[in-house]
C-alpha cells in the first residue's frame, strides 16, 4: 500500500533532529558510546513505529536502532517516540545497502525483521531481506551470541527464509508457524501484524543464530581447503561405529580373535566373528533368476512384498486401521519418509535421549533437527512425564510433530516398552489438541530378535486406537530379520484412520522415494514374497532365526547376570542387539578399553555393547574389563 507524502516533511523532520541519525556511517565504531553501554538492537523497516516504540519502553535497559527507507512513514513513527519518552531509540531514515557501512563487527546484539516485502518473483529474491546474502551480513556485524528474529504472515517467504537459513550454515534457535497461539513468546504487534493477522494467514517467527559460535568461511584463505555446501548440517569426519569398527579390525589383525573384543556393529555374528546369514534366506537368493534382480521393482515395492511385508510386520495383529505400505532401502529409508513428509522444515522431532545416532543425521540433512526427551526416570522406568512435557512443548510452537520411538529392543539399550508404557503414551497423545497433527513412528528394526512374534506385535493394538490427529507409522526393517543388511530393503506401513490419509501416505512417501533413490532393489522383496508364499519355507526361516535368538538372549542374559554379579550398572536392558553402560566421559572409557583390544561404541552419556556380535563367553568376560578400567580412571581423574 503507497503511503501518502507528508507535506512539508523537512520542516517536521527538524522537530526530531536529537532522534534522527542521518549519517550512520560516521557513528560507526562508537555505537556503544551513543547507547551508554546498553545492548544494542536494531528493526531494519520500522514502518509506522508501533513495535519499536513499544518494545523501547518495555527495555529501557537496551538501545534501540530503527532504520525506515520512507521518510513519511517514518514520521509515524518518531511521534509515537515522543509520546512514550524512553530516550533509548533513534532512526535512521535510509533503506539498508551495506550493514557494515554502518557498523562495525559485533557492534549490534539483535536484529528485528517484521512482515518485510516478500518481493514475490523469482528474479527480485536476492533482494529479500532474508536473502543468504543478507543474513550473513547481518550475522557480521552482530555480536557473539546476536540473533535476528524474523516474523512474517507470508508463508512463501518464511519457508524461503529457513532455506536461506541452512544455506548459510544458521542455526535455526526457535521457531513457529503460529506465533499467536505462543501466549508466552512476548509479541510485540506492527500495525501490520495487527490489521492482517486476522484475514487467513498465521503469523510466522523464527529466531536465527550462529551454528555453534563456528562459521565455514573459506573467502579469506589462500588455499581453498573446503568445496562442500554444510546447509547447517555438522559432519564429522568419521562415522563413529565403522571408525571404532576398522580400529577393532586392524587390532585383531595384530592380536588375533581371542584377544580382542569387537563389539561395535549391530550384526549379528557367530562366535568367530562371521557374520550370521540364514542359511535358508541364503538358499533363495541363490535360486533367483536374472529377472528377479534385474528388473526395476515399482517404487512403492511389488505387490506380492507388499503383502508378504503386512503379514511380516503385523503378524496375527488384524489392524482397524487403513493400512498401505512402501518399500523403502532399509529402514533407514523409512525413517527419512517419514521425516520428509511428516515434518517442516526448520521443525523438531522428537525422540528418547537414548537412540541410534543417524536419526539425527537423518533429521539434519533434511534441515530438521532432533529434541529428546529423558528415556528413563530415577527408578529406571520409561519416563512418561518428560514424554509428555516434550510432546506439549513442541505442540505449542509447531503445527505437527513427528515422534519416533525405538521399541522393542532399542538401539542402544536393548529396553523395549511394555504395555503399561504404550498406555502411558497413549493417554498422553490423547490429550494433544486435535488440531494438532503428530506421526508417531515406531521403529522397529530389532522387533523379530526381541521376543515372540505376536507377543512383540501386541503394542500395534495401542497404536491402532490413537484419535484421528495421530497417524501411526511402522518402520519394518529386513536387515535383521532376513540377515538382509546389505540388500536394503524394508517397508514403512500407516495404520490410518481413513483411506484418505491412508493413500495420501502411500502417494506422498512413493513420491519422496522417487525423489531419493527411485526404486529400492527387487531381488530382496522377491525373497520375501517367495517365503511368505511358501509355508515350507516360512517354517524353515523361522526355526533359524528362533536358533540364533536364542543364542543371542543367552549372550544378552550372560553380560547382564556379570555385570548384576558387579554391581555395573547397565542402562535398562530388556532384549536384542545391545547392551549401554552409563558413563559420564564415554570418550574416556573407550579409549582406555581400546588399549586393551574391547572395541565399544561412544554414546552420549554411555557405551554400547553390540551382545550380537561377540561370543557368550566374551559377553560374560566384558563386564569386569568395563568395571575394572572404570576403577582405574577413577583413581586417575
Ligand atoms: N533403526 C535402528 C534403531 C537401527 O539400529 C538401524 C540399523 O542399525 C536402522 C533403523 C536401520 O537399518 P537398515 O537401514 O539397515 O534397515
Amino acid at each position: 500500500m503507497r503511503q501518502r507524502k507528508v507535506k512539508n516533511l523537512e520542516q517536521k523532520y527538524e522537530v526530531y533532529n536529537d532522534i534522527l541519525v542521518y549519517e550512520p556511517s560516521e557513528i560507526r565504531g562508537k555505537w556503544k558510546k551513543l547507547a551508554g553501554d546498553r545492548p544494542i538492537y536494531l528493526e531494519v523497516g520500522c514502518g509506522k513505529g508501533k513495535f519499536i516504540s513499544e518494545l523501547s519502553a518495555l527495555h529501557p535497559e537496551n538501545f534501540y536502532i530503527a532504520v525506515e527507507g520512507n521518510r513519511s512513514v517514518m514520521l509515524r513513527a518518531m511521534e509515537k517516540i515522543e509520546t512514550n519518552g524512553t530516550g533509548n531509540v533513534v532512526f535512521i531514515p535510509h533503506f539498508i545497502e551495506n550493514l557494515n557501512d554502518w557498523f562495525t563487527p559485533g557492534e549490534v546484539d539483535g536484529i528485528y525483521l517484521n512482515f518485510s516485502d516478500p518481493l514475490p518473483k523469482n528474479y527480485t529474491a536476492k533482494k529479500r531481506l532474508t536473502h543468504r546474502d543478507k543474513l550473513k551480513q547481518y550475522f557480521t556485524i552482530l555480536g557473539k551470541g546476536g540473533q535476528v528474529i524474523f516474523k512474517t504472515d507470508n508463508t512463501g517467504l518464511f519457508e524461503f527464509t529457513i532455506q536461506e537459513i541452512l544455506a548459510s550454515d544458521l542455526e535455526i534457535a526457535e521457531i513457529t508457524r503460529d506465533l499467536h497461539n505462543c501466549p508466552w513468546i512476548e509479541n510485540i504487534e506492527t500495525e501490520y501484524e495487527a490489521k492482517f493477522s486476522g484475514l487467513g494467514e498465521n503469523i510466522k517467527r523464527v529466531v536465527i543464530r550462529r551454528r555453534n559460535g563456528e562459521a565455514k568461511e573459506n573467502a579469506q584463505m589462500t588455499q581453498i581447503t573446503s568445496m562442500a555446501a554444510y546447509n547447517g548440517r555438522n559432519i564429522p569426519t568419521e562415522d563413529k561405529v565403522f571408525g571404532a569398527s576398522g580400529r577393532a579390525k586392524a587390532y585383531l589383525a595384530k592380536h588375533g580373535h581371542e584377544n580382542t573384543i569387537n563389539a561395535t556393529i549391530g550384526s549379528l555374528l557367530d562366535d568367530d566373528g562371521n557374520l550370521i546369514v540364514l542359511s535358508s534366506v541364503e538358499e533363495i537368493v541363490h535360486n533367483l533368476s536374472g529377472a528377479d534382480f534385474a528388473e526395476y521393482a515399482p517404487i512403492a515395492g511389488t505387490p506380492g512384498f507388499k503383502k508378504a511385508v503386512t503379514k511380516a510386520a503385523l503378524g496375527n495383529y488384524e489392524p482397524n486401521g487403513f493400512v498401505k505400505v512402501v518399500a523403502t532401502p532399509g529402514g533407514t529409508g523409512s525413517i527419512r519418509n517419514a521425516i520428509a513428509n511428516y515434518s517442516c522444515l526448520g521443525d523438531s522431532i522428537l525422540t528418547h535421549n537414548w537412540h541410534w545416532g543417524p536419526y539425527k543425521s537423518i533429521a539434519g540433512e533434511q534441515g530438521r533437527s532432533l529434541e529428546t526427551f529423558e528415556m528413563f526416570d530415577e527408578d529406571g522406568n520409561f519416563n512418561l512425564a518428560d514424554f509428555e512435557y516434550k510432546v506439549k512443548k513442541l505442540t505449542r510452537t509447531q503445527d505437527r510433530l513427528l515422534i519416533i520411538l525405538n521399541t522393542p529392543a532399542n538401539n542402544p539399550t536393548g529396553y523395549s516398552l511394555s504395555m503399561e508404557d504404550w498406555y502411558g503414551v497413549k493417554n498422553i497423545l490423547d490429550g494433544i489438541d486435535l488440531e494438532k497433527k503428530i506421526v508417531l513412528l515406531v521403529d522397529v528394526a530389532y522387533i523379530d530378535f526381541a521376543g515372540e512374534t505376536n507377543e512383540t506385535r501386541e503394542f500395534l493394538s495401542v497404536i491402532d486406537t490413537l484419535r484421528s490427529n495421530v497417524l501411526p507409522i511402522i518402520a519394518y526393517s529386513a536387515s535383521k530379520t532376513f540377515t538382509f543388511y546389505g540388500f536394503r530393503c524394508a517397508a514403512m506401513l500407516c495404520l490410518a484412520h481413513n483411506p484418505e490419509v491412508a493413500e495420501e501416505f502411500e502417494r506422498v512417501c512413493t513420491f519422496s522415494s522417487r525423489a531419493s533413490w527411485s526404486n529400492s532393489p527387487r531381488a530382496p522383496q522377491i525373497v520375501i514374497e517367495k517365503i511368505y508364499n511358501d509355508n515350507n519355507l516360512m517354517r524353515r526361516v523361522d526355526k533359524e532365526r528362533a536358533k540364533y535368538r536364542e543364542i543371542l538372549q543367552r549372550r544378552g542374559k550372560a553380560f547382564e547376570e556379570e555385570a548384576a554379579a558387579l554391581r555395573l550398572q547397565m542402562v535398562p536392558f530388556r532384549s536384542g542387539f545391545f547392551i549401554t553402560i552409563p558413563y559420564d566421559n564415554p570418550a574416556l572409557l573407550c579409549q582406555a578399553l581400546e588399549k586393551k583390544g574391547v572395541f565399544l561404541i561412544e554414546q552420549n552419556q554411555g557405551v554400547r555393547v553390540s551382545v550380537a556380535s561377540i561370543s557368550e563367553d566374551k559377553c560374560r568376560k566384558l563386564p569386569a574389563i568395563i568395571k575394572d578400567t572404570m576403577d582405574e580412571l577413577a583413581g586417575v581423574l
